[in-house]
């Protein structure tokens, strides 16, 4: 099995330079690779141990339970809360409208206001904007040049009517950490749910659902080196508890907040994702923050006309992110220039137009600068040479592009 597996991972690199494979991965926001470790821990529950885990009447399903169960355990012990509080899913997606859409169905009641931010995931404001259709009022707040959300602007939005306040703990494109502890606190004093959709900071940075006053928290397993496909939702029990309207209905799995036969192997992989994040991520985010500062300083240092957008203060920033907009250079022959370094940029394409990035505006980054940012993902698996190859070619990609610019071409 295992020389199997890592078979596969090296078809990938095509082509080879001084022990760098080619080309470099450097979009960890995106996805991440799967961890070995969790691939290996995976395999059996796809045929050996096969069972549902609904199935109670023999040990097929007995051995997939008691999987899923320590999966539970292991997700609850990273975040702070009670195996019973995790609700699987297929991942943050769902988890995000399960979170909105359920809160927003169970309290009807007692308002219809609900709060988040411009810069959220589209599956926190495409949830929100559906809610809208159905009657809802949402206000989104703006964020300040650095990204962050302005507490006051929270506080006055919050009113008689608000039952939901959902604000992301790391974005996923400037990575910049909310100030949760703070939201909480507020959220609690006004007796308002708060949720966070930590799909970008579990595993990352240090997360506790309790510390942090969070209700409700959506994890996702293949931004942290966990399979696709797979989620949590993080349910608070106690006081206050947290009732949900769930979006599925069927069986009755998940307390009734998530109908559907449980992805086994896919549980089993976020469990061991978690258990190995809980042991390693406070080294590793060291040295990815280490990684970070070497990729910004060979940039910068080398290139005029560069900057960063969001937070660069430590406690505002995931150690793996770094989103530099290139003033006069074009977004796109600057990926075509980076072919062999897999980053993203500040725009999408939607249908042949090229819409830039709805987070750097929101900073107030120009249409221009938006489009010619680039955001490096750094992750688990980079090492110091391939940093190094890719700040290289950043600065040869501009310096280059911006010779030709001056020559009019
Ligand atoms: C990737 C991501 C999601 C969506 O997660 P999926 O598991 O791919 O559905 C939601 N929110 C944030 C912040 C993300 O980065």
């Amino acid at each position: 099995m295992d020389g199997q597996v890592k078979e596969s991972v090296t078809h990938i690199g095509q082509r080879n330079l001084d022990g760098i494979r080619l080309p470099i991965y450097l979009d960890n926001h995106a996805t991440t690779a799967v961890d070995p470790r969790v691939l290996e821990e995976m395999l059996p529950y796809f045929h050996e141990k096969f069972g549902n885990a609904a199935s109670c009447n023999h040990e097929f399903g007995w051995t997939a339970e008691k999987a899923v169960a320590l999966a539970r355990e292991r997700i609850a012990r990273l975040i702070g809360a009670k195996a019973a509080e995790i609700v699987f899913t297929s991942g943050a997606t769902e988890s995000d409208n399960l979170a909105i859409k359920g809160v927003a169905e169970k309290y009807r009641s007692k308002g219809n206001h609900i709060i988040t931010a411009v810069t959220e995931h589209k599956a926190v404001l495409d949830s929100c904007k559906r809610l809208e259709k159905y009657g809802f009022r949402v206000t989104y707040l703006g964020v300040r040049r650095d990204g962050l959300i302005d507490l006051e602007e929270l506080r006055r939005a919050i009113g008689g009517e608000t039952i939901l306040v959902s604000i992301m703990a790391a974005n996923n494109e400037i990575g910049v950490l909310q100030p949760i502890v703070e939201i909480g606190k507020i959220c609690r004093e006004r007796g308002v749910i708060f949720h966070t959709d930590a799909t970008q900071a579990v595993g990352k940075v240090p997360v506790n659902v309790h510390g942090q006053n969070v209700d409700l928290l959506s994890i996702s397993g293949h931004k942290m080196y966990g399979p696709k496909g797979v989620g949590a939702l993080y349910v608070r029990s106690g006081v206050p508890a947290v009732e949900l309207s769930g979006l599925i209905d069927g069986g009755g799995h998940e307390l009734g907040m998530r109908s559907g036969t449980l992805n086994v192997p896919g549980i089993v992989g976020l469990g061991k994702a978690c258990a190995i994040a809980a042991e390693e991520m406070a080294g590793e985010a060291k040295r990815l923050a280490g990684l970070r500062e070497r990729l910004r300083e060979q940039i910068m240092g080398r290139l005029d006309g560069c900057s960063v957008n969001g937070s660069m203060e430590q406690e505002h920033r995931l150690p793996g992110n770094l989103n530099i907009s290139f003033a006069d250079v074009e977004g796109e022959s600057l990926l075509m220039g980076l072919n062999d370094i897999a980053v993203s940029s500040g725009s999408a394409c939607n249908s042949g137009s090229v819409e830039s990035s709805y987070v750097l505006k929101a900073l107030g980054v120009s249409e221009e600068l938006a489009q010619s940012s680039l955001r490096f993902g750094i992750g688990r698996f980079n090492t110091e040479a391939e940093i190094d190859y890719a700040a290289g070619r950043v600065v040869e990609t501009v310096k280059g592009l911006r010779e030709l610019g001056s020559l009019g071409g």
